[in-house]
């Protein structure tokens, strides 16, 4: 068995399949745009790829599959997701249809598609970057703007005035000019939204298409208020605090969401906010399993000779057509911190991980940050200092665990270096 794992990151992630592939005897191929980075730790060239350049990249895949057949396809990451729909179907592999992923990276599109199917979704106004949609007779208050093709709330701010919606609109033209947002070069890169803001809880949503069918894995909750004016993400805990009759009506949801999409095979990660009048709207359902690290709270049981599998040794099971109907998230509370970066500056020194890391609950603590690394917080850049797991009896105390943890970490970080005023400007 051979399955191909399309990404554009080399860390951890990549690392945790590969753990995987090794359990189940499977053979992994990647296919990488940033090639040149893979340290290659299988020993296993990676095929290059441009996730700009589709055609040329499904070409020089379907060669690389001539030598070597592929049995799965697994994108890693939201820039793949189109190529990885492209190689499922030129090779009759599980995936979703070509259209549904690229309605899952595009969130004008994807907003259109559920309007369409008659789910809720809050008022949105598309502009270009250079125009100034707080003149548009439709932008009420409070708004969220955020570019239409970037991930990870990269951009994402809310205005509760013209004038605050003056000011995320300049700064965001400010972030899409940025070299790195223009080598993305997906089309998107000039084309914002304008939103009502949804006021509520939030929750995320693990889980598994398979023939269009939903299985959900978990439904983290959100603990920490995401009101804004960026929207960091924090803690994740499963299982959610949430009567079951919501928890019903977000699994139907999603479930609509992705028929809306198309989306049919393969892992899937969404966002959704629930309203005091118990309304679900869905903010994104993105065709790739959860980013990073954040795998790692994640736990499941049913896979024959495992005690505890790896969400990736789940992924590349079904990638290959195999049933997991009956995989389930261990019982167990669990949780992940996402350390967020407090402030911009330079990482001098960490200070408390092993006060920290014998607190109760308190699984592993790993600091991702590197030493000297320019740390930059949202909406400009969105990575995290690290990330902190605990696992309890109830999500309530994995939360106390987290928190008590990340209070005992110091982070020293130094001023940052002046830059040119145009390539940060203040909010
Ligand atoms: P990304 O794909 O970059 O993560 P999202 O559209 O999912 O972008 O937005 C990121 C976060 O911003 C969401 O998880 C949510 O907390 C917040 N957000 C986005 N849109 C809205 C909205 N209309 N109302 C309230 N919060 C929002």
């Amino acid at each position: 068995m051979r399955i191909l794992i399309l990404s554009t990151t080399t860390g951890y992630q990549l690392r945790s399949f590969g753990d995987a592939a090794a359990r189940a005897g499977v053979e992994l191929m990647f296919a990488t745009d940033r090639c040149h980075q893979l340290d290659d730790p299988w020993r296993d060239a990676a095929v290059p790829v441009r996730f700009h350049e589709e055609a040329g990249s499904l070409q020089a895949i379907l060669e690389a599959a001539r030598a070597r057949p592929l049995d799965g396809v697994i994108a890693v990451g939201d820039r793949p997701v189109i190529l990885a729909a492209r190689v499922a179907e030129a090779l009759g592999l599980r995936g979703n249809p070509v259209e549904a992923a690229a309605a899952s990276v595009n969130k004008s599109l994807f907003k259109r598609v559920l309007l369409q199917a008659g789910l809720p979704v809050p008022w949105f106004v598309e502009a270009r970057s250079d125009t100034d949609p707080s003149t548009n007779d439709r932008v009420r208050y409070p708004c969220v703007i955020k570019p239409v093709g970037l991930s990870g709330s990269r951009g994402v701010m809310r205005a509760n005035t013209p004038v605050e919606l003056a000011a995320a609109v300049a700064r965001l033209r400010a972030l899409l000019s940025r070299k790195d947002v223009r080598a993305i070069r997906n089309g998107l890169e000039d084309i914002v939204l304008v939103e009502g803001f949804i006021a509520g809880r939030e929750f995320a949503v693990e889980g598994v298409m398979t023939d269009g069918a939903l299985q959900t894995f978990a439904i983290f909750d959100k603990p920490d208020p995401l009101d804004g004016p960026f929207f960091e993400e924090t803690i994740y805990v499963a299982p959610a605090t949430l009567e079951l009759s919501i928890q019903i009506l977000i699994r139907d949801r999603l479930q609509r969401t992705a028929g809306a999409l198309g989306l049919a095979n393969g892992p899937i990660h969404a966002e959704c906010r629930v309203t005091s009048d118990a309304t679900v709207y869905v903010l994104e359902m993105a065709a790739r399993p959860i980013g990073g690290l954040c795998s790692k709270v994640l736990r499941f049981h049913g896979i024959e000779g495992m005690a505890a599998a790896s969400l990736e040794d789940v992924l590349l099971r079904h990638a290959v057509g195999q049933d997991i109907s009956a995989i389930v998230r261990e019982p167990r509370a669990a949780g992940v911190m996402m350390i967020p970066i407090p402030r911009r500056g330079t990482l001098k020194g960490v200070h408390g991980i092993d006060r920290a890391s014998a607190m109760e609950g308190i699984e592993e603590i790993q600091i991702t940050a590197k030493p000297d690394q320019l740390l930059e917080p949202l909406p400009e850049a969105g990575s995290y200092l690290g990330f902190i797991f605990a696992r309890g009896s109830d999500p309530g105390q994995v939360v106390r665990s987290l928190k008590s943890a990340h209070s005992e970490i110091r982070f020293d970080i130094a001023a940052p270096i002046p830059v040119v005023a145009s390539l940060s400007p203040e909010p």
